[in-house]
């Protein structure tokens, strides 16, 4: 269901998944006056905290679609794996922003390469796997190193193995069939970057600049701005997302990740359909941060201002680091605790962002 007309103040959004993004999505709702009912399976949301309705159902519980549905203006997400036929049910009874169709292509690898194939964007070397012979070619055309990966439901390196050689390769297909999988071509990157790119519903499009991003236990660690790339680089990404975000109609927040390399090329990794770890920075030093961007554009109203007005490096807490946030942090850090009851490992708990604050003349 589409329905251009901005929402007004008051008005309920519905966000799908209650973990810490839906929560910063709620948080920033309320401060432009809006609502929000989050619809997720787990009793234990840390979103849940902070949104006035909540509705604790399966993703496939058609009856507590409708009424999730009945009480919302319009529909977001905060997670890629909304099964589809959950957002085609939305879909026809509110406004589900983004769409269907940036949901079908970021939740399958295949999906996401053809769209960006077609759309001239560059990507690695890839080959659909669909047997062992397959994965023997593929290896001989693409050459090693290789990463095989599930092409569904694959987050934080899960689902997915390096390969060497023929041997190593066999074992993946092992551990990793009998889903569809894909092979890569291993990237020599020098640096991954990432671009949180906005469209609103008039078309208008901002994005964010560009973070370099660290990862420790193939979980985002550190992300930080500005990246250390060319200022070309750095416009060229920019240049990418929006093109996609273009390409698929859209109208949100979608983060989209690079591998550099050498020489400055850029090749897109993935695109996440909604608000994105590597943005939290934003939180801190933007005019307007990615979860206020994403609510403006869902309502249909004008996109704000992403002017960065310090640089910051974005820290992930994770597991029991989140416990240094009732410690002194030093100067200049802003922390956010996402809530969450257990720390276990290898879990995001919250983040922290570390300005690097301009000192003044005289
Ligand atoms: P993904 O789940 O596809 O985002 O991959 C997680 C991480 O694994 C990336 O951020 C990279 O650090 C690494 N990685 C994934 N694919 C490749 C590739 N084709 N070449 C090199 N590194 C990769």
């Amino acid at each position: 269901m589409s329905d251009p007309r901005p929402l007004p103040m008051g008005s309920t959004i519905g966000i799908l998944g209650g973990g810490q993004l839906g929560r910063m999505l709620a948080l920033a709702a309320a401060r432009l006056g809006f609502r929000t009912h989050i619809y997720c399976p787990d009793p234990d949301s840390p979103a849940f905290d902070v949104t006035p309705s909540r509705t604790v159902a399966a993703y496939d519980d058609e009856q507590a679609l409708a009424v999730f549905a009945a009480r919302v203006d319009v529909v977001t997400y905060e997670f890629e794996n909304v099964p589809a036929r959950t957002a085609a049910f939305l879909g026809e009874l509110k406004p589900l922003r983004p769409g269907a169709s940036a949901l079908a292509v970021a939740q399958d690898r295949l999906a996401e390469k053809a769209f960006l194939t077609v759309n001239r964007v560059p990507v690695a070397p890839f080959a659909a796997i669909t047997d062992l012979d397959r994965l023997e070619a593929a290896i001989d055309e693409l050459g090693t190193p290789a990463v095989l990966k599930t092409t569904r439901l694959g987050y934080d390196g899960k689902g997915q193995r390096i390969v060497r050689n023929m041997e190593e390769a066999a074992h993946a297909w092992e551990v990793l069939s009998p889903r569809p999988l894909v092979l890569e071509q291993f990237v020599p990157f020098e640096k991954e970057i990432s671009v949180v790119a906005a469209r609103g519903l008039d078309g208008d499009i901002a994005t964010f600049e560009a973070a370099e991003n660290v990862h420790r236990d193939h979980i985002l660690k550190t992300s930080t701005v500005p990246a250390t790339v060319s200022r070309r680089t750095a416009a060229r990404a920019g240049q990418i997302a929006a093109g996609i975000a273009e390409a698929l109609g859209y109208v949100g927040v979608l983060g989209v990740e690079f591998f550099v390399l050498p020489g400055g090329r850029l090749l897109v990794n993935e695109i996440a359909p909604r608000v994105h770890n590597s943005g939290h920075w934003t939180e801190a030093v933007c005019v307007t941060d990615q979860f206020e961007q994403h609510i403006r554009a869902i309502a249909g109203w004008p996109l704000g201002d992403p002017t960065r007005l310090a640089d910051v490096v974005m820290e992930n807490l994770i597991g029991d680091e989140i416990a240094a946030i009732p410690l002194g942090l030093g100067v200049a850090v802003r922390p956010h605790a996402y809530g969450k009851a257990e720390s276990r490992k290898g879990r995001k708990m919250g983040h922290i962002n570390r300005l690097v604050l301009k000192k003044r003349a005289g």
